[in-house]
């Protein structure tokens, strides 16, 4: 049980990853959460990439959680003759909303930023690698200055730093996507470009309106999205800083001081955070990662994340299963230092009965040197809790429900226990201390804290902590 890892990994399935084989491997070398981008790949992929993951996990018999990401109001470049168009430094360009063939012309895929636009305006093309200064605004295009030049491709990203667009939250694209997604029983949405709450209010109403409930992640892209965070974490089931995008936003040299904001203020609110991209980029090519990316991993360790996020290094790389060892010992590694026991215990709901269940398990069992804190959990809310206290302990999520046990995967320091329904506490917690002792969690004579929201079946009700002796 020493072993155990508590920061969980999520891994983007693409063409390189897809292959039941090799999902089995990246599920023993420690894939928690299988992610699906729908801003790549067709339908049919998609189907067979859930099938083989769901297919996988049963295999390996370790329950793994998969997130459908929807792809959200991205603003884009459009197509361009030939396969680049030649931007260089101090060429006058315009911006126009409709297919175009003058040279000059650069096409965008939303009218609407047009319309936002002033004079002024630093518009970034391509991650910003090719960036524009706008000299006038008149009838749905934009005349503008080549500042930084380089040779633009199709569909490529826009962004306007700061500059809020009336864009709507979601696309006819994505909630045909979520359409999908809702079919292949994803146990997560993530939406991209998230920019207000009314955003995830808006995809949970979707959800809800397909009689589902499913939580939503929102990914923080924007800086209109920092700048509401507080609200964000106030409706979002999870974030993520979303660093490709975000860091495209921000200026340079910003970009890890937010990281820090973010994880700490969703760990004060005891929202679960992911941390992404370019983690262990360079493993895209190469089968080790760099002592950079070893270092920015360990890192958002240390801030505090919940989970760490690969993205084309298992999606299109040349190492999937290797890049997940990678980062599975990267995790391990880092958890040992005393800078992640120093993020613990910072979540603090005033008023709240299960959070201050929650702390007060994680410092009973840590007076009393318990094994682990068993947590019977009917929605994944009280292993949740119990997770933020950040005990020193692994959190053992009981549940009878295989998709509530998925669910808790991108939870920070939780084991999932799949244990039989009982008709009373006392059955319930001699249910789950024998699976325990089962599963080899826990030997006998063990000390072990139960925490668990009577009376049962009634979600989010965390009110009773318990000391055992198995
Ligand atoms: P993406 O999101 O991989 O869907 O772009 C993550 C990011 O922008 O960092
Ligand atoms: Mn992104």
């Amino acid at each position: 049980m020493s072993a155990i890892r508590r920061t969980r990994i999520v891994c983007t399935i693409g063409p390189s990853s897809s292959s039941p084989h090799t999902l089995r491997a990246m599920i023993q070398a420690g894939m928690d959460v299988a992610r699906l981008n729908f801003s790549h790949g067709d339908a049919d992929a998609h189907r067979e990439a859930a099938a083989n993951v769901r297919e996988a996990a049963d295999a390996v018999g370790r329950p793994v959680a998969l997130l459908g990401d929807l792809q959200g109001p991205k603003i884009r470049t459009g197509l361009v003759e030939g396969t680049f168009q030649r931007l260089v430094r101090g060429r006058s360009v315009a911006l126009v909303a409709r297919h175009t063939e003058t040279p000059d012309d650069i096409e965008v895929s939303h009218v609407e930023l047009m319309q936002a636009l002033r004079v002024g305006d630093r518009v970034l093309l391509d991650d910003g690698r090719i960036e524009l200064a706008v000299r006038a605004v008149e009838d749905g295009r934009a005349e503008a200055s080549v500042v930084r030049g380089g040779l633009l491709g199709e569909r490529k990203g826009i962004s306007v730093p700061g500059r809020a667009l009336p864009l709507p939250a979601m696309t006819e694209k994505d909630v045909d996507d979520l359409k999908l997604a809702i079919d292949l029983e994803v146990d997560y949405i993530a939406l991209s470009f998230v920019r207000r709450p009314e955003d995830v209010l808006i995809c949970q109403q979707h959800i809800t309106g397909h009689n589902r409930n499913i939580p939503v992640i929102a990914k923080l892209e924007k800086l209109e999205a920092i700048r509401n965070l507080s609200k964000i974490l106030e409706v979002a089931d999870a974030v993520m800083v979303a660093r490709g995008d975000l860091g495209v936003e921000l200026k340079l040299g910003e970009l890890p001081a937010v990281q820090k904001e973010v994880i700490d203020r969703a760990n004060r609110a005891g929202v679960p955070v992911i941390t992404a991209t370019e983690m262990l980029e360079s493993m895209v090519t190469s089968n080790r990662p760099t002592r950079a990316e070893a270092s920015d991993v360990a890192n958002a360790i240390w801030d505090g994340t919940d989970a760490v996020m690969l993205s084309q290094e298992t999606s299109i790389g040349a190492h999937p299963i290797e890049a997940v060892r990678a980062m599975a010992r990267i995790c391990l590694a880092a958890e040992k230092h005393p800078d992640f026991e120093r993020a613990h215990q910072i979540w603090h709901e005033a008023g709240d009965v299960g959070g201050a269940i929650a702390h007060a398990a994680a410092s009973t069992a840590t007076e009393l040197q318990a094994r682990v804190i068993i947590a019977f959990t009917e929605s994944g809310t009280t292993a949740l809790r119990c997770s933020k206290a950040r005990p020193p302990m692994p959190v053992v999520a009981a549940s009878p429900h295989e998709e509530v046990l998925r669910r808790t995967a991108l939870y920070s320091g939780v084991v999932p226990l799949l244990v039989k329904p009982g008709s009373d506490t006392d059955q319930m917690i001699s249910n789950a201390t024998a699976a325990a002792l089962d599963a080899g969690m826990v030997r006998t004579g063990d000390r072990v804290v139960v925490v668990a929201g009577v009376p049962v079946g009634r979600p989010g009700q965390t009110n009773l902590l318990k000391v055992e002796t198995v």
